[in-house]
């Protein structure tokens, strides 16, 4: 099947951009970027909405929304996800003493590197193997470097890592058993970024940093679409995300408005981003209409711990354009959450995931959801990646 992407778009100042060509900031918008803020001039990937409104008709599918022909994907297979429905004993409608919300659960830890990044990592992969490029570079703190080692090695690609020195163990674990090249970087993320972006430079490679490539956006839609499919075709009320730097929420939203765009849907979900309490800029953002950066974030959920997220602009885009909200959790929270997920649904999440459901108790608190509405909870990491968390 051949992909019905049509160009790149910066998301400020409209610039289009070669499809075909490799490219990651609008070369006007993100000129002057330096790793440290959030991301300036990101680019959209664009499709032929029309194509794929008709031949969604014959025949719906997901791929026909990849933005890499999937022939070139690597062989390790990803996503399509389990989707299913479940309840939890005490989380009652609208607050009050009813019945319990029956609630959609897309379980994304079930991907082959345990999290929901493999779908980015997939489609950047096929994008080097459809460009003929043999190595690939990204920063990361833990689950995105697991996922580039793995899909990586998949394809038989060289993978380099930088990691700040202090990445959870067992992530390290998982870069290296693919074999990938790890640099401990003595710094902050940012640092990371930037010896990254270096790399990049001298060497004949493509940058998978996140949000700096635009397929790490465009990649991780896919789960969008297939839960509106296994959702029986139906867009869902709410989608409840865990957020660090924005992008699986503007991955969501960016598959909603593409089945929008090709005909297939006409509403958005509503989308709730739910944060760590310490790594809330996002959230502040989107509550305050200024953009700050989280000044000190500690919390378990190390997926979710972010100072500057990369999309801090386009995720409070999604929130506004959806009518969605933000909410915080503490670590206690979700502690409580990931221990009822296990218990209630057979679902062991690691703690970014497992805050969606302690996002969720507090928005049905707050009266902020209606009484039948369809919800789903996106779990995006596999508890077993970091079982020091849990406090039984
Ligand atoms: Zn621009």
């Amino acid at each position: 099947m051949k992909s019905y992407l049509l160009k790149y778009c910066c998301i400020e100042c409209g610039k289009e951009f070669n499809s075909k060509e490799l490219h990651y900031l609008c070369d006007e918008c993100g000129r002057d970027y330096v790793p440290g803020i959030p991301l300036k001039g990101v680019l959209e990937a664009v499709f032929d909405y029309e194509e794929i409104g008709r031949r969604w008709k014959q025949k719906p599918d997901p791929l026909l929304f990849s933005a890499v022909n999937p022939k070139f994907y690597p062989p390790l297979p990803v996503g399509n996800t389990p989707f299913f429905r479940v309840r939890i004993p005490g989380l009652k409608r609208g607050g009050t003493a009813s019945s319990d919300y029956p609630m959609g659960i897309k379980f994304d830890g079930l991907n082959p590197s345990g999290s929901y990044k493999d779908r980015a990592s997939q489609l950047v992969v096929a994008d080097a193997l459809q460009k003929e490029i043999t190595e690939i570079v990204t920063a990361s703190t833990g689950n995105a470097a697991c996922s580039l080692a793995c899909l990586g090695a998949s394809a038989g690609l060289k993978v380099v890592i930088f990691a700040p020195q202090n990445a959870p163990p067992a992530k390290l674990i998982q870069i290296q058993v693919h074999n990938a090249e790890l640099h401990k970087v003595d710094g902050s993320y940012d640092d990371a970024f930037k010896a990254a972006l270096e790399y990049t430079k001298m060497h004949n490679c493509m940058c998978r940093n996140t949000g700096y490539h635009p397929l790490t956006i465009d990649g991780k839609k896919s789960a969008g679409i297939e839960i509106y499919i296994q959702n029986g075709y139906k867009v869902p009320d709410w989608i409840v995300i865990p957020v660090g730097d924005g992008v699986i929420l503007t991955g969501i939203y960016k598959a909603f408005l593409d089945l929008q765009r090709a005909g297939i849907t006409k509403n958005l979900p509503h989308l709730l981003c739910v944060q760590a309490e310490s790594s809330d800029a996002i959230t502040s953002y989107w509550e305050t209409g200024n953009y700050h950066d989280a000044e000190n974030p500690v919390t378990i959920a190390d997926s979710i711990k972010v100072k500057t997220p990369a999309l801090a602009h386009w995720s409070v885009k999604a929130l506004i354009e959806t009518d969605g909200k933000g909410i915080r959790v503490s670590d206690a929270e979700i502690q409580e959450a990931q221990l009822e997920l296990a218990k209630y649904t057979g679902v062991f999440a690691e703690p970014s995931s497992s805050a969606t459901l302690a996002g969720l108790k507090k928005a049905v608190n707050k009266r902020w959801l209606k009484t039948d509405n369809d919800i789903v909870l996106l779990i995006t990491g596999h508890g077993l990646k970091d079982p020091g968390a849990v406090k039984l």
